[in-house]
């Protein structure tokens, strides 16, 4: 599933389109438009002003501040770019977004998971959204206030789109992987030390992913519909079985709260 650094490297991917202008928006699948405060046409003609990200959203943004497009790549959605002429390679297109500037973005989610939003204002869809991690009001003191009272395990505190925008399975199980702190413990146990750890370890797994233009296990594919690089350097998700890197010990994996987590018994307490 896309997290902050897949969707951050589409959204630079897709920065050269700041300028160009909207040609036609073609919709292909109508029941993809989760939220609809404005027709397709309204936009056409108009200028790309900014291609943005909040949390795991996409926005792009058409000049004038009225219309924006967000999307949410879900499950398996991919956002890239094509030339005009070139032919759709796969199938589930649900939107494409034709430019003047040769180019055309193309939407496709198979198990639709994803969506797209025609929205006056971003912030009603993105408004709930926690703190940005890379951002430097997303400290270790915000992290530790937000462990404290909560039974819930240190894993789905992190995976909490209202407390923290952009972690997902992936990045969750690395970053706690890098902190030495085992995803089911109880959020409010962590001590201040562990929750610096854990701040700078999860800004530091994310920098490193977006480095690596993301993480492709499956589906997911930059701005440009090439696959990312981080899947080589993963420490934790997905080496269930395998040595741990620090110890030597195998990975397991375990299910905390739904999810899959993997993490080194010995390194993580
Ligand atoms: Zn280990």
């Amino acid at each position: 599933m896309p997290e902050l650094p897949e969707v951050e490297t589409i959204k630079r991917s897709l920065a050269v389109n700041q300028g160009a202008s909207m040609i036609r928006v073609e919709l292909i699948r109508e029941d993809i438009i989760r939220k609809r405060e404005f027709e397709p046409e309204a936009v056409h003609g108009a200028l790309i002003q900014k291609v943005a990200r909040r949390g795991k959203y996409l926005i792009i943004s058409m000049a004038g501040g009225h219309h924006h497009i967000l999307i949410h790549l879900g499950m398996s959605g991919r956002f890239y770019m094509l030339n005009e002429e070139e032919e759709l390679q796969e199938k589930h297109v649900h939107l494409i977004l034709h430019l003047n500037n040769g180019k055309k973005l193309v939407f496709q989610d198979p198990r639709r998971f994803g969506g797209v939003w025609l929205v006056s204002s971003p912030e009603d869809i993105t408004g709930k959204l926690g703190k940005e991690p890379l951002q430097r009001d997303f400290s270790s003191a915000y992290l530790h206030s937000i462990t404290q009272g909560r039974r819930t395990a240190i894993k789905n505190l992190i995976l909490d789109q209202n407390l923290i925008a952009g972690i997902g399975n992936i990045y969750a199980d690395e970053a706690l992987f890098l902190a030495h702190i085992r995803p089911d413990r109880a959020a409010a146990s962590l001590s201040q030390q562990e929750s610096l750890r854990l701040s700078r370890a999860i800004k530091r797994v994310l920098r490193q992913g977006i480095e690596n233009r993301g993480t492709t296990f499956r589906d997911y594919r930059d701005g440009n519909n090439a696959r990312g690089g981080f899947q080589e350097h993963l420490q934790a998700y997905g080496r269930e079985g395998e040595p741990c890197l620090v110890c030597g010990s195998l990975i397991v994996r375990q299910k905390i709260g739904g999810r899959s987590s993997h993490y080194c018994q010995l390194c993580q307490k």
